[in-house]
Order: C-alpha cells, then sequence, then structure tokens
C-alpha cells in the first residue's frame, strides 16, 4: 500500500498566511476604533441568517474564504457589547490589549492543567495580585475559570466540603443523614440555583432571604432563619452574600453577615461578580468592606476589569480545604518533582476543569501595562456615570429612578402622569425594544417590586457622559412617541 503524502494543518505557504493574518489584525483594530459610528446593536437580516445555516463543509474553501465569511456573516451582528453605549445586563467590552494577549496565548497555546512551565507561574503571580487585591492572605488559594458562575460553583464546592461534617466527595448526598442548608439574599444571581442543584443539595436547601429597601439582605431574618433550621435538626453550612447584585449593584451588609458566620460556623461566601472590583479603588472601597473576611469569594474581570471573555475568579482563604475538594488523583498524572509533571496539575486541583487555556496572559500582560491605578480610574468612572445618568433621570419630569444607586447600575422608566402600573409596564417593556433597535444604545430591563424597569448596568470602558445624554433623549423620544400612540 502506498502512503500518502503526510499533512499538517498549517499554512503550506506561510507568507500568503502571514499577510492574511496581518490583515486580520489591522481589520479588527480598525474596527475597535470606528465602533463609536456603529449602530450598538442590529437585528441579523434575514439572507444572513440563512447563509449562516450552512451545510456541513466536506472539502475546505481556504482562510480567505472562512475570513470573507466571518466578516460578512458574523463580525457585524453581535449583542453589541463592545460598543460605548452598550449597559444591557452585565457584559465587560473587551480591550484591544486584551484581544492581543487572547492571540498570544492561543499561538502559545500551554496546558493550563499546571505542568512546570512560566505560564503556569503567570497564572499563580496573578492569582497572589488578585489576593493582594481583595484583602486576601497571599497565601490563599485560588483558579482562574471562565465565568462567575463556575467561580461561585467552585467556591460553593469548597463550602459544602468544608462544612458537610463527613466525606461528601466520597460518599456523596445521596442517603445523606442531614439536610445541608444555605442562605442567600432573594436578589442574589441565578447561579446559587443551578449551584445548589449541581452539588446535590437542591434548590429546596436554598433559603432565600427577603431584602430591605435598599435590596441588601435582612441579616436579622437571615438569622432567625438559621435558628429555624437547626431547630428542625438541618444543618446550615454557608451564607452566600452579595457585591453588587445583578439587578441593583446593591451590597449586603458584609461586615454582619461575616461576624454571623463566624458565630455560627458557616462557611462565608461573597460573591463579587462586578461589585468586588470596587475594591481596586479607594473611593470606592468602603461599600465592599468586610469582603476581605470570607472564606471564598468569586469575581469576573471580564466584567468591571473589562477583558475579553473569558475570565473569573474564585479564591479560597484556606488551601487545603480548596485542593481537597477537587484533588482526585489519576495515575497518568501521578506527581513528581522533576520532569514537566513537576508541581503536578495544581490548577485542576483547584476546579472542574483539567484542560484550562492561559485566559491569565491577558490579566497579567493588561496589569503590567496600565497598573491598577488605571482600572481604579475607570471603576469610579463607570460610577459617577451611573450618578450622572441618575441626575439626569432626576431631573426629567417624566423619568423616574426606580431603585437606589449604590454602585453602577441605574434603573428607571418612562412615566408620565396619569398612567396605571399595567400601563407603565407596558410602555416601558416596548420603550426598551424601541431604543435597542434603533441602535442608538443598549439598555436591558428587569422588574423591580412589580414595576418593569430599563436597566442600565454600566461596566464600560468606553462610554463617555454624551453617551447616557444620547440615552436619555432616546428614551424620552422613543416614550413621547409611543404615549401620543397611546
Ligand atoms: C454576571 C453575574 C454572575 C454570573 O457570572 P458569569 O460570568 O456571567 O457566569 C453571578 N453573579 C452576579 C452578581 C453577576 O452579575
Amino acid at each position: 500500500m502506498q502512503t500518502p503524502p503526510e499533512i499538517t494543518l498549517d499554512p503550506s505557504d506561510w507568507d500568503d498566511f502571514r499577510s492574511l493574518a496581518h490583515q486580520m489584525v489591522d481589520d479588527m483594530l480598525s474596527h475597535m476604533k470606528d465602533l463609536r459610528s456603529e449602530p450598538a446593536w442590529q437585528p441579523i437580516p434575514r439572507p444572513v441568517r440563512e447563509a449562516l445555516e450552512e451545510e456541513l463543509p466536506r472539502s475546505g474553501s481556504g482562510p480567505r474564504a472562512a475570513y470573507r465569511d466571518f466578516q460578512e456573516l458574523v463580525l457585524p451582528y453581535t449583542n453589541g457589547n463592545r460598543h460605548p453605549r452598550f449597559w444591557g445586563w452585565v457584559q465587560g467590552n473587551g480591550t484591544p490589549l486584551g484581544m492581543m494577549a487572547d492571540m498570544l496565548a492561543a499561538g502559545l497555546n500551554p496546558h493550563m492543567a499546571g505542568f512546570d512551565q512560566a505560564p503556569v507561574l503567570v497564572e499563580e503571580r496573578v492569582l497572589q495580585w488578585l489576593a493582594e487585591l481583595m484583602g486576601f492572605p497571599t497565601s490563599a488559594s485560588g483558579v482562574l475559570t471562565g465565568s462567575g458562575t463556575m467561580a461561585n460553583v467552585l467556591g460553593l464546592a469548597v463550602a459544602r466540603h468544608a462544612g458537610a461534617g463527613f466525606d461528601v466527595e466520597e460518599e456523596g448526598l445521596q442517603g445523606q443523614r442531614q439536610r445541608l442548608v444555605a442562605y442567600a439574599s432573594s436578589e442574589t444571581h441565578g447561579w446559587v440555583k443551578k449551584g445548589m442543584a449541581l452539588l446535590g443539595l437542591g434548590t429546596s436547601s436554598l433559603r432565600q432571604i427577603p431584602v430591605t429597601d435598599a435590596y441588601r439582605m435582612d441579616v436579622e431574618i437571615l438569622r432567625q432563619e438559621i435558628a429555624t433550621d437547626r431547630r428542625r435538626g438541618w444543618r446550615p453550612f454557608s451564607v452566600i452574600a452579595n457585591a453588587g447584585t445583578v439587578n441593583t449593584g446593591a451590597t449586603d451588609d458584609l461586615p454582619a453577615i461575616a461576624a454571623l458566620c463566624k458565630s455560627e460556623g458557616l462557611w462565608f461566601h461573597v460573591d463579587g461578580a462586578f461589585g468586588a472590583l470596587a475594591r481596586l479603588s479607594e473611593q470606592l472601597r468602603p461599600i465592599v468592606e468586610g469582603i476581605e473576611s470570607a472564606d471564598s469569594i468569586a469575581f469576573d474581570m471580564h466584567k468591571w476589569m473589562y477583558f475579553p471573555f473569558d475570565v473569573a475568579c474564585v479564591l479560597v482563604r484556606e488551601p487545603s480545604l480548596h485542593r481537597g475538594t477537587f484533588a482526585l488523583r489519576a495515575d497518568y498524572l501521578g506527581e513528581s518533582d522533576r520532569g514537566v509533571l513537576a508541581g503536578g496539575v495544581r490548577f485542576s486541583d483547584r476546579g472542574v476543569d483539567l484542560t484550562r487555556c492561559f485566559r491569565a496572559l491577558k490579566v497579567w500582560m493588561s496589569l503590567k501595562a496600565e497598573g491598577v491605578a488605571k482600572f481604579a480610574s475607570l471603576i469610579e468612572q463607570n460610577v459617577h456615570q451611573a450618578r450622572y445618568l441618575a441626575e439626569r433621570i432626576e431631573a426629567e419630569p417624566n423619568l423616574q429612578l426606580l431603585a437606589p444607586v449604590p454602585l453602577n447600575v441605574v434603573n428607571f422608566r418612562y412615566a408620565p402622569p396619569g398612567l396605571s402600573e399595567e400601563a407603565l409596564n407596558a410602555l416601558n417593556r416596548e420603550l426598551v425594544l424601541q431604543v435597542q433597535e434603533s441602535g442608538v444604545a443598549v439598555p436591558s430591563s428587569t422588574i423591580l417590586k412589580g414595576r418593569f424597569a430599563i436597566r442600565c448596568a454600566i461596566v464600560n470602558h468606553r462610554s463617555r457622559r454624551e453617551d447616557f445624554d444620547e440615552l436619555v433623549e432616546a428614551v424620552l423620544r422613543f416614550g413621547g412617541r409611543m404615549r401620543g400612540g397611546i
């Protein structure tokens, strides 16, 4: 039998590929530079949708054709979070340097389970920097993850490990003697239910504690619920507090919850998805005071540090508990103190993933390039912009602020006099869609105490004050037009 010639995925003509690669970088940088003149979002036209329903390519058309399709079919039709007037949900913009670092990381392509290699030392250093920024001891353990959800779920898993009272990894929760109960405010992000379900704890073992008018957990009710559950013979194991809730940016009373956890012997986990990053700013630090006493904390650098997706982090104060939760040995990963496997697979021993990408590189390079102070100033800038938007809303008789603005999230509605609550809800529901479809800006929405709110979560390093003026004007314009039609 004749052996076919050997093939590879490297280019056959490196010079040609090099010029295409340079073109890709140039095009994307030009696109980023000119974002402001593009619509914040645009619907996908039918022909584009149809073109994307392509049959599986059995043979290739080459990188230039594939790139052309990317430019025509994909690039213009994303959810818009790169744009200066995108404030929907809580989504960062990405950064040019972060993009290039991701390219370098993909080119380098190290396997980040562990191993004796410089990229691992980079991730360890980044984790130490982050621990320092959060006021954690540098002995704390941590791992970078792909999402805040995963970072939080890992934290909850360590809490379960520490608080179960038996070897939960070995025995599991089947035939469990005592019900394990966790506590979080009713404003906690949806990850917590997913986490409770995934860890076999069950969503019914999550106590959702009511909040005060400022959307902060009612600590007195928390105390009572813990006592009630203990009387039932159940086993409280963790309180999950918020630094920056997804709805309104509220931060729970972290020092009070920390003290309660200490006296009750409960694991104190903080979901600081974006709010934790307020700690970078000396001005804002008092808002999240107490975060430094958490047993574990999760936060997202792809939100309020603006890095390209995805990069989040969980920090665990006590390294042995972190490792104890996830370090399950396999023969093909045997320990060694020499060779490539020296140091073992330390990162896969701190989470679920074995194969991991080098997401630490964009954090490391960006912190070195910009310094922490720059990020602190940007975070402060977003908070000032939120306050500015709130002021503009309060100065407009037909706009109404619907929640306090403690951080970077603003909830409001178009509320001309004389309309019922139902009519206002319907009007604002339509209004948000019209603003999005116009391409002017992307706010999102939520429901606060039964009221439909237009919601802006500002984690955007490209926004300027004038962008918020444009939003206010668009809301008044579309609102006025719709009201005319009612
Ligand atoms: C975004 C967010 C999460 C989830 O993080 P992902 O990175 O989207 O998985 C959790 N909690 C809060 C408060 C959030 O804002």
